[in-house]
């Protein structure tokens, strides 16, 4: 039988029509068949069987999440371990459950754990692109990287997939991926597949 996903992208701000295009991207050069659900309604949580949170301003993101109860709704879905979850950038932020410098703006998912800190590359790099390696792809990967936070450290199941200069910019725990570049800012669809791999 085929499986048709239902993979919801947060639809509140930063670079949601990006994932939704290179995830159309992803389906059409597969075998995967699914439907992508632009998610700004609680009750569309329950629908999907993956999520991805994008990148953009995580302060924002997460303070609309908590206001239209969406991230009550993610959170009940994490308890029954039953959403397979993507988070780049400002996603990956709010997957982690501790911050470098905690703000009451940004409430965590709680999904990986992982320490992370915002903003973490230094001014004249705040965006640059470079080439890395991730655990189990066969090629180097090109980077996008916008005000990336990085990860500082890590626990628990948590695995590392990918490092930039020594630093964590990637990483899975069970259902969560989580990266500090945007993987939708490339026509590289390989970690979209990944992810749809992991649902
Ligand atoms: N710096 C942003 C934040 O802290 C993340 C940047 C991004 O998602 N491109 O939320």
């Amino acid at each position: 039988m085929v499986r048709k996903l239902s993979i919801g992208v947060i639809g509140i701000q930063g670079a949601v029509s990006e994932h939704e295009k290179i995830l159309q991207k992803t389906y059409d050069a597969t075998n995967i068949s699914g439907n992508i659900i632009i998610v700004n309604h609680k009750e569309q949580i329950k629908k999907i069987n993956g999520l991805i949170i994008p990148g953009g301003e995580s302060t924002t993101i997460s303070k609309i999440l908590v206001k239209l109860n969406i991230y009550e709704e993610i959170l009940k879905r994490i308890k029954d371990n039953s959403l397979p979850i993507m988070g780049t950038c400002a996603g990956c932020i709010l997957l982690a459950n501790n911050l470098v410098e905690n703000t009451k703006d940004v409430k965590l998912l709680n999904a990986i754990e992982m320490k992370v800190k915002r903003n973490a590359f230094g001014r004249q790099k705040e965006s640059f692109e470079s080439i890395i390696n991730i655990e189990g792809f066969h090629n180097p990967y090109n980077a996008v990287f916008i005000r990336a936070p990085i990860i500082e450290k890590v626990g628990g199941k948590c695995k590392i997939l990918s490092k930039i200069n020594n630093k964590i910019i990637m990483t899975r725990q069970d259902k969560y991926l989580a990266m500090s570049f945007h993987p939708e800012l490339t026509d590289d669809i390989r970690i979209h597949k990944y992810f749809l791999d992991m649902v």
